[in-house]
């Protein structure tokens, strides 16, 4: 049986494929721009500048500031510096950090960006922007901030470290866990967050044998770019809601935490997601209980499986179980302090997630 739905198709233009950031000069020209800024991360600056030298005259220089959360400070540094040297688009080359830039900077004053990105976390595809400003951070949507095109090549992903290649490639499935019990998913939606799931977590434990295994990183490039359609697509659940005030008020590494709690909140959450259930089991290859296969592929992949070890207190949980339950996400099943208290205590202990009643 097909749910009434409705379905909002985001512009995206995506260029695809090993080498497909050689083609930056030509986007930016097909689009009518004259003048780039390339926005990157400390650790990103030689890849900033080797792009903006690619742009030759149509580089108007390189900030390489981003940081996680998208400061307001780094902001106002970024839209400064772009009115400055007269740039007419961003380029925003790196994680989610440097893509939060380019958005904060299309929020202050409208200019495009483009987006390379070079984890899976997805930022690209979606028009959500974040600002963080005396500690808190401020979200919203806004279709200016969707960048007008999106050069994945996952040639840019071999320099991502084993570990942090894992914990981004999860926290990409997340987004598309979520959108298959999303209440605004929809069949379309459905495909891409079965095929992304699918094709994450087949290219991760290859990506742990060969780092440097270019097929696989095309794979995961690939998964990551269909699972953060989704999340740009639909509207997240729980498991976003507790990874945001995780990472929020105890300052956790965002895809790391993604990693820990995925297997807690879809277990939480399977009773009520029969559907969702059924394409998680295709893509994780049959198996009977997908959030129990989450579990045992974090620590396969050697991923960390407890916020304990991400630095989280015990006597924290009751801080972020009131925090959850203040401001709660839509849900397919309650959500209830108890309910809470229980997946927080197995979460942070590193326990496996409760057996599905079905599988
Ligand atoms: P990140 O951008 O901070 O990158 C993580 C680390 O990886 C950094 O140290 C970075 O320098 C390094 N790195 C990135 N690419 C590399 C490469 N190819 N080689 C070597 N090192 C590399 O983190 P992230 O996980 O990509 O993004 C997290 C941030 O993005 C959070 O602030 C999160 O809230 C935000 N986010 C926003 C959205 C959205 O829709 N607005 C979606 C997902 C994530």
């Amino acid at each position: 049986m097909i749910r009434p739905f409705t379905y909002q198709a985001l512009p995206m233009r995506v260029v695809f494929g090993v080498g497909a950031v050689k083609s930056l000069p030509q986007e930016i020209e097909r689009l009518g721009y004259e003048r780039a800024l390339v926005l990157c991360g400390p650790e990103q600056e030689s890849t900033g500048r080797m792009i903006a030298d690619a742009l030759g005259s149509r580089s108007a220089g390189v900030l390489a500031e981003a940081r996680m959360h998208v400061p307001l400070e780094v902001a106002d540094l970024a839209r400064d510096r772009a009115l400055a040297l007269g740039a007419d688009c961003c380029v925003a080359v790196g994680g989610g950090s440097a893509i939060g830039l380019g958005k904060a900077v299309a929020l202050a004053h409208g200019l495009p960006v483009l987006a390379v990105p070079t984890t899976y976390a997805g930022s690209e595809m979606t028009p959500i922007w974040g600002l963080t400003e005396g500690g808190r951070k401020r979200t919203g949507r806004d279709p200016r901030v969707l960048p007008v095109s999106v050069l994945y090549d996952p040639g840019l992903t071999l320099t991502l470290p084993t570990d942090l290649s894992v914990t981004s490639g999860i926290n990409a499935a997340a987004h598309a866990v979520e959108a298959l019990y999303a209440p605004d998913t929809s069949p379309i939606i459905s495909l891409m967050a079965e095929e992304g799931v699918r094709a994450l977590t087949n290219a991760l434990p290859a990506l742990v044998r060969d780092n440097g295994d270019l097929e696989a990183r095309e794979q995961a490039q690939y998964g990551a770019w269909l699972s953060g359609a989704c999340l740009g697509a639909t509207t997240m659940s729980l498991h976003h809601k507790l990874c945001h005030s995780l990472g929020g008020t105890l300052d956790l590494p965002h895809a790391a935490t993604h990693t820990v709690v995925l297997p807690h909140a879809l277990a939480y959450n399977q009773p009520g997601a029969p559907q969702a259930v059924a394409a998680l089991r295709r893509a994780l290859g049959g198996t009977a209980d997908p959030a129990r296969r989450f579990w045992e592929l974090a620590g396969e992949l050697g991923a960390p499986r407890s916020l304990r070890r991400l630095g989280m207190a015990e006597t924290d949980i009751p801080r972020i179980v009131d925090e959850v339950l203040a401001d709660p996400y839509a849900n397919p099943i309650d959500v209830t302090a108890e309910g809470l208290t229980g997946l927080l205590h197995a979460a942070w202990a590193g326990d496996p997630p409760p057996p599905h009643a079905a599988a």
